[in-house]
């Protein structure tokens, strides 16, 4: 299968850049003032969220290189659901390594994981437990396993694929804002977990030189919830809660979680742009199994 025609018709992309015409009228002050405010639907690629982006095009590798299985780490799912679903289609045998930690959570991806026939082996731990467990197990295998990397970590050249697959939002972003205003935006929110974006400082994770967040020693910090344009913010549990229910009740559409510590972000951000500003937030993903938590918080 060639990756165009993989994206266009398995995955829908290209995904719209979409005018939030209620939540621009939510940030306008008391002149009718604001920035305009678009979204970049990747919520809508199949599997709901970016990370089929990079899982269809590694898979395709995989396939092409003549591997028989894959091995990969999920945390809090969406990985795990796009390798699951893209092994299925390419007829990949497929192992998915996950935390006990992070599954208490999500109890659901692990049924849709079985559901699409990948193997799930819980691993006692969080998701540093469960990528180092998969990296084991790969390494048994190494002639006939492929190991399919979620985030920009690792040897080389993980960080380039992953970069380089993803970077079909970007190109599409950029080529939609010209034919909707002719120009290019002026800012771009998204939200980070493991760091699809580089972040921290140089150091050592899985025996690979990369950069990340460490303290003093080299051991590594726990990341927190963040949204970045060029600078790191952090947003507070009940922003990101508040900013779910935002979006769902003036848009009608349902987030992910992490993708709405990036749309928290907006309420700081807006009220410090000229009229008229172009802002363009990535709408990484959506998952509606993450209504309990955010109903059990408010
Ligand atoms: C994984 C994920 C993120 C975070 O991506 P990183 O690669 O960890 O930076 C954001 N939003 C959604 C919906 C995700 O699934």
């Amino acid at each position: 299968m060639e990756l165009a025609t993989a994206l266009k018709d398995y995955v829908g992309r290209e995904t719209p850049l979409y005018h939030a015409q209620n939540l621009t009228n939510h940030y306008k002050n008391i002149n009718g003032e604001g920035p305009e405010i678009y979204l970049k639907r990747e919520d809508l690629n199949h599997g709901g969220s970016y990370k089929m982006n990079n899982v269809i095009a590694q898979a395709i590798l995989a396939k092409l290189m003549g591997r028989k299985s894959v091995i990969t780490a999920t945390s809090a799912g969406h990985h795990g659901v796009a390798t699951a679903a893209v092994c299925a289609k390419l007829s990949l045998e497929c192992t998915i390594f996950v935390g006990t930690r992070d599954m208490q959570r999500k109890p659901s991806n692990l049924q849709l994981m079985k559901l699409l026939g990948a193997k799930v082996k819980l691993v006692d731990g969080n998701f540093q437990a469960a990528a180092s467990e998969s990296i084991r197990a790969w390494l048994e295998n190494l002639e006939t396993d492929y190991y399919l990397a979620g985030t920009a970590v690792g040897p080389h050249p993980i960080p380039t694929m992953v970069r380089e697959f993803n970077s079909v939002i970007g190109k599409e972003t950029r080529k939609q804002a010209m034919e909707k205003w002719g120009g290019k935006p002026d800012v771009l929110v998204a939200c980070v977990g493991s760091g699809c974006n580089a972040l921290g400082e140089i150091g050592v994770y899985h025996g690979a030189m990369c950069y990340l967040l460490q303290d003093e020693d080299g051991q590594i910090i726990r990341t927190q919830s963040v949204a970045s344009g060029v600078d790191c913010y952090t947003v507070t549990d009940q922003e990101a809660v508040d900013a779910y229910k935002r979006l769902g009740r003036l848009e009608g559409i349902i987030p992910a979680l992490e993708t709405s510590h990036a749309l928290a972000y907006l309420e700081k951000l807006c009220p410090t742009l000229p009229r008229g500003a172009k802002v363009v937030v990535n709408c990484s993903g959506s998952r509606y199994n993450d209504a309990p938590v955010v109903l059990n918080k408010s």
